[in-house]
């Protein structure tokens, strides 16, 4: 069974008369990385200083599991890249990582070399980190986020502002150390097509509160091209599918079909529906775009303040 190694239950956080982290619960599994998605100012910085410990939360608890001493033994297993990294301007790599190493009482110079490496700063020699890319300050800010061999890395935007190359880079970074060390991730974006392919699961927050939870694979499913089909009987419709030996489809509501496979084949789907008997009021070609099927996902909740509530439940 999998094991959960952190979950938040109604976890809440006001400001003045406003949540902006509003009753908050998810589960986040050892070994994922989990995706947090929303808009500037949704709440998820807020969220995550919380989980971090850095600041109290005004209601509800989370718990992180698998840790004999709770919380408390889970704050030292965690690593922390929240706002600005906390980089020494005028050290080269290597001394902002020693200078954190005292800190953290860490002094082990294979550490320091296997992790510089590992974010791709292996080579920066005296460069002083001012001089740095944005890019390589986050992947500075990541290595001295390593400090203390945390299991769990929770990463605030880490990939804002950078530009393609650097997003792959830090990509394949927090890959590698999921993958090879193990840790959990949970990292926050405004953009969800720039952790696609990178996290195995998803939260879509927006006003302080989840809107909507998937893994990899129901997003993959979720923003496929697709065709969209119309008619008087989706349930029979579906049927007249099967029988001419569609499957790659799926039934929407009463009167809508999803089709994911075969969609050159949609005239001929069409015929057969019509031939069928049954009123085809329209079929359209959906090409997926992962930003607006964020946008709309935001936006349904926003409209209706029920999907945000089965949202919640969903993240139970
Ligand atoms: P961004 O990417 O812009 O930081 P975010 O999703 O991380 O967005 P938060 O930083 O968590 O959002 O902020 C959520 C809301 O809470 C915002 O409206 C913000 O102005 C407000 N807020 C955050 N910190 C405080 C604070 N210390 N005092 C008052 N309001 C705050």
């Amino acid at each position: 069974m999998e094991e959960m190694l952190l979950e938040t239950h109604e976890l809440t956080k006001a400001y003045g008369k406003r949540n902006v982290v509003d009753g908050v619960n998810i589960s986040v599994k050892r070994g994922a990385i989990y995706g947090l998605i929303g808009k500037n100012g949704a709440g998820k910085t807020t969220f995550m200083k919380m989980i971090a410990g850095m600041i109290r939360p005004t209601d509800g608890t989370y718990e992180y599991k698998g840790f004999k001493g709770g919380n408390s033994e889970a704050y030292g297993k965690i690593g922390a890249l929240i706002e600005i990294p906390a980089i020494m301007p005028n050290l080269n790599a290597r001394d902002n990582m020693k200078l954190k190493c005292i800190a953290y009482n860490h002094n082990d110079d294979h550490f320091i070399t296997d992790t510089l490496k590992l974010v791709g700063l292996g080579d920066t020699g005296k460069k002083k980190a001012s001089k740095f890319s944005l890019g390589m300050k986050q992947r500075l800010g990541i290595a001295l986020a390593l400090v203390g061999n945390p299991d769990i890395l929770i990463l605030d935007e880490p990939i804002n502002g950078l530009d393609p190359q650097g997003i792959a880079e830090v990509r394949e970074v927090l890959t590698r150390l999921n993958q090879e060390r193990g840790i959990t991730i949970i990292i926050s974006s405004h953009i969800l097509a720039e952790l696609a392919k990178l996290a195995t699961d998803y939260a879509i927050i927006d006003n302080g509160r989840i809107v909507e939870v998937s893994t990899r694979e129901e997003l993959e499913r979720k923003s496929r091209n697709r065709m969209i089909f119309k008619c008087e009987d989706s349930a029979r419709a579906a049927a007249v599918l099967k029988e001419a030996g569609y499957t790659g489809f799926e039934v929407g509501d009463h009167e809508t079909i999803y089709v994911y496979e075969n969609t050159d084949d949609a005239p001929k789907m069409n015929m057969k529906i019509c031939q069928a008997g049954i009123l085809v009021n329209s079929f359209d070609y959906e090409v997926a775009d992962l930003e607006e099927y964020f946008l709309n996902t935001i936006r349904s909740a926003a409209a209706s303040p029920v999907t945000a509530e089965a949202g919640k439940e969903a993240a139970v």
